[in-house]
């Protein structure tokens, strides 16, 4: 065996359908008396639950958490937590409140207690993000991994097919990558494959039948491990592209990892062979790329950037964005050779063609 590096991140998870009912134990166990309630305006149901479950631990709600964290909403969410003396956040929904409870750590202090909804995996990372004036800045901090992270399957049986199936995709990026990489660690990898295999056989159930509540624990589950392999693991071209996309071009997250995954897959395919044979193993397929574009279209996600209103006139301009600064990959990260990723991504071509 090879020299590795591991570093574990300080994840706390409570996982298990029902779990939200330990909501209050696990505020006392972290000596917390006042929470500040997050969900975006879709979610202001699911925030009045949390409230509920609170009682008297509830300081009140902010409902408008909003994608990619805006500065703009951090601050009018922190003015609203010093208002109400709130000495933690509880977050529930998907990644982009995730987000915003990471943010109110970082910046103002409060304790975060996480409640996902979706298969985003943010609350297994150290990685923390926000927008302002249209650039979306991340980067990697220990103190944002959230307290505890309550995992109740329940909570996500109203997830819409349309979203969950991108959004275990975007699961699935998390763990590919780091089997698909060159530094892998072994310890990451051990994580990662499990994700893959269980989220590749749990997300056409939960498409199929929204309300199979053993294959919504299996892809939360999935989920987690995926996070957990992306916060303790690497990124590399895939997460870039992502990243350019989202960020300069405003597509949407989850669909921009599912629609770019098999087509940066192929693209490192013949730089980590050994890698790229072990998630075609893991996803029960022989060939990793075109698995996982077959996977895409089973759970009714879009295929093509030009379906998510990606323009054909911004494919080279995302090119020379996203290859501007060196990115770590396994193979050579080349203008011509991404704008060609693109252009079959933007098209909706199988990968390899
Ligand atoms: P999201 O959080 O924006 O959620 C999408 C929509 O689904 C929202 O309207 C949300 O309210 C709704 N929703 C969520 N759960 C639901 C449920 N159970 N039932 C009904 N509706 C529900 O989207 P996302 O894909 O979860 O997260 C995307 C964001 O997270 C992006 O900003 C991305 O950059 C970030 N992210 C960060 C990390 C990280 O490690 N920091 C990892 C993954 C994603």
């Amino acid at each position: 065996m090879r020299a590795f590096e591991f570093t574990a991140l300080p994840w706390n998870v409570i996982f298990g359908a029902g779990a939200l009912a330990r909501l209050p134990e696990v505020l006392d166990r972290l000596g917390c008396a006042r929470a500040l309630v997050l969900a975006t305006p879709q979610q202001r149901e699911d925030a009045a639950r949390v409230v509920a479950v609170l009682g008297r631990r509830a300081a009140g709600s902010f409902t408008d958490a909003a994608m990619h964290v805006p500065v703009e909403t951090i601050a009018r969410a922190r003015t609203e937590a010093a208002r109400l003396a709130a000495d933690c956040t509880v977050s529930i929904g998907g990644g982009s409140t995730t987000g915003l409870g990471k943010a109110l750590k970082l910046e103002a202090g409060l304790v975060h207690v996480a409640v996902p909804t979706t298969y985003a995996g943010s609350e297994m990372t150290n990685i923390w993000g926000r927008t302002e004036g249209g650039h979306k800045l991340t980067a990697r901090d220990v103190r944002v991994v959230p307290a505890v992270t309550i995992y109740d399957p329940e909570l996500t049986l109203g997830l819409p097919p349309h979203i969950a199936g991108p959004s275990g995709i975007n699961a699935l990026a998390q763990a590919v990558v780091n089997v698909c990489a060159r530094d892998d660690n072994p310890i990451v990898t051990l994580m990662a494959l499990e994700a893959i295999r269980v989220l590749a056989h749990s997300l056409p159930a939960v498409v199929r039948s929204p309300r199979d509540l053993a294959a919504r624990t299996a892809a939360l589950y999935g989920a987690c491990l995926a996070g957990a392999a992306l916060g303790s693991g690497t990124t590399g071209l895939h997460h870039r592209l992502c990243h350019t996309l989202g960020g300069s071009f405003d597509t949407p997250h989850a669909e921009t990892h599912t629609i770019l995954l098999p087509h940066t897959v192929a693209y490192n395919a013949g730089a980590v062979p050994e890698g790229t044979r072990r998630v075609a193993e893991a996803l029960g397929v022989a060939d990793a790329a075109a698995g996982l574009f077959a996977l895409a279209q089973q759970v009714g996600a879009k295929t093509a950037l030009r379906d998510v209103g990606f323009a054909a006139a911004d494919l080279d301009r995302a090119a020379e964005l996203a290859t501007a600064q060196p990115c770590p990959n396994p193979a050579p990260v080349t203008r011509a050779a991404v704008r060609d990723l693109l252009g079959a991504a933007w098209e909706g071509r199988p990968p390899h063609l």
